[in-house]
């Protein structure tokens, strides 16, 4: 059985392999894999992009998504007349033909991994570039795999690859999908602090976050920036100790990254 791993530790955000997905695909049928996709509106691989944190303590994630080629796929379960099928390899493949008019398979996918084509009026999404695997090509690897200069996307038996301590999308959805992810973005509270009398920043300050998740540390740095990461969602206290002053402040991160800016130490 076949997987995807995507180590986000390593994209830079280029979308190469969404530009290679669109080459290969667009205006170029691959039957009887899949029709072509249009020019415009479909990202059968699209590279999501997530700000995080408020100035200036912000982060950029780069986060390639594409179809998740579950094996208990919802879109396979709507699918009538066998119109979608899993490979052996293990790709969840929709068959153009048999799937005309079957909205409903675009509907069930709870990634909004599928597209809706409709001059064809079919539903379309990520082949695993199924034409390349099978064919005679000088690439057998799918078009983004290839394109990627900085090997963030593996593709290959799901024994070879390295998927210890790898995530997938959405466990909870129960769909077990077969595309990995190493790095998914945890929270971060982040800030600086200084100590308004003297009118500098605080190097070497104590900043614990506690809760119910657990206690995590940082220390502030010569810029006195202090980043607690790889935070859990959750309600927290966050305490700052230094020089015997101590200030306690709640955050939370239970639908987003904090950047606390400046906190005075008084
Ligand atoms: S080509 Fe590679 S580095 Fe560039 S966005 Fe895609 S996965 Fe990231
Ligand atoms: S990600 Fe969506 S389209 Fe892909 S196999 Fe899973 S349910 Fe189907
Ligand atoms: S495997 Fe092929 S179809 Fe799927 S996202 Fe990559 S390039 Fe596009």
């Amino acid at each position: 059985m076949k997987a995807f791993l995507i180590d986000l530790t390593k994209c830079v955000g280029c979308h190469d392999c969404q530009i290679g997905c669109k080459d290969e695909h667009c205006d170029q049928a691959w039957m009887p894999y899949a029709e072509a996709q249009p020019e415009v509106g479909q990202f059968w691989m699209k590279v999501k992009q997530f700000e995080r944190g408020h100035a200036p303590h912000v982060k950029v994630t780069y986060m390639p998504t594409m179809c998740n080629h579950c094996e208990n796929a919802p879109c396979e379960a709507a699918a009538k007349n066998g119109a979608v099928y899993r490979r052996e390899d293990g790709l969840v493949l929709i068959d153009p033909a048999k799937a005309k008019g079957q909205r409903e398979i675009m509907d069930a996918c709870p990634y909004h991994a599928i597209y809706w084509n409709d001059a064809l009026n079919i539903p379309q999404k990520c082949t695993g570039c199924a034409h390349l695997l099978d064919g005679d090509h000088p690439i057998s690897v799918p078009r983004c795999v290839d394109n990627c200069h900085v090997d963030v996307i593996t593709f290959g038996e799901e024994a070879e690859l390295d998927l210890e301590g790898t995530e997938v999308l959405h466990p909870e959805y129960g769909t077990k999908p077969r595309v990995f992810y190493r790095g998914l973005p945890k929270k971060f509270i982040a800030g600086t602090v200084f100590d308004p009398d003297a009118e500098e920043i605080i190097e070497g300050a104590l900043v614990t976050a506690t809760g119910d998740a657990g206690t995590f540390t940082a220390t502030t740095d010569s810029w006195g920036d202090f980043w607690l990461r790889d935070l859990p969602d959750a309600e927290w206290t966050v305490t700052i100790e230094h020089g015997g002053k101590k200030k306690s402040v709640a955050v939370s991160t239970v639908s987003e990254d904090q950047g606390l800016g400046d906190v005075a130490l008084c």
